[in-house]
C-alpha cells in the first residue's frame, strides 16, 4: 500500500502573517517605555496631568464637616420639623381602629405617631 497523498495540506492557503506593529517595532508603556527613552538618550515622557475626581472634591471643607456631623445625629430636619409641631400641640394622630393581623384583629391605639401622645379625651 502506497501513503495517501496530503490533499488537504496542499489546498490549504498559507498560514498569515501575525499582525505587525506600527513602525515596526514593539511598543512599550510605563516603566518599560522610559526605560526605552533612556537608552535612546530622551528624557522620559511627561506625565499627564491629575485629574480631580469626585471623591477628590467631596472631602474637607466646613460644609464636608457639618454634613457629616449632623450624619451621625439622630434626628434630622424632618425630625425637627415634627417636635417642632407636636411642642406646639399639632399632633399627627394615626390609630383608633382595628387593624386584622392573620386571623386575629388587633386594636390600635390612637396616638401621636412622632411623640406617642394621647388625645385628650
Ligand atoms: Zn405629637
Amino acid at each position: 500500500m502506497s501513503e495517501r497523498p496530503d490533499v488537504r495540506a496542499a489546498h490549504l492557503p498559507a498560514r498569515p502573517e501575525p499582525p505587525r506593529q506600527l513602525y515596526d517595532h514593539d511598543h512599550t508603556f510605563g516603566v518599560a517605555h522610559d526605560l526605552e527613552r533612556m537608552r535612546a538618550g530622551l528624557p522620559p515622557s511627561p506625565r499627564a496631568p491629575r485629574i480631580r475626581t469626585r471623591a477628590a472634591r467631596r472631602g474637607g471643607g466646613p460644609l464636608a464637616a457639618t454634613r457629616s456631623w449632623w450624619a451621625n445625629r439622630e434626628h434630622g430636619p424632618a425630625d425637627i420639623w415634627h417636635r417642632f409641631r407636636c411642642r406646639t400641640g399639632h399632633h399627627d394622630f394615626r390609630g383608633g381602629d382595628q387593624l386584622q393581623l392573620g386571623a386575629r384583629f388587633v386594636y390600635v391605639e390612637r396616638r401621636c405617631q412622632w411623640c406617642d401622645a394621647r388625645p385628650l379625651p
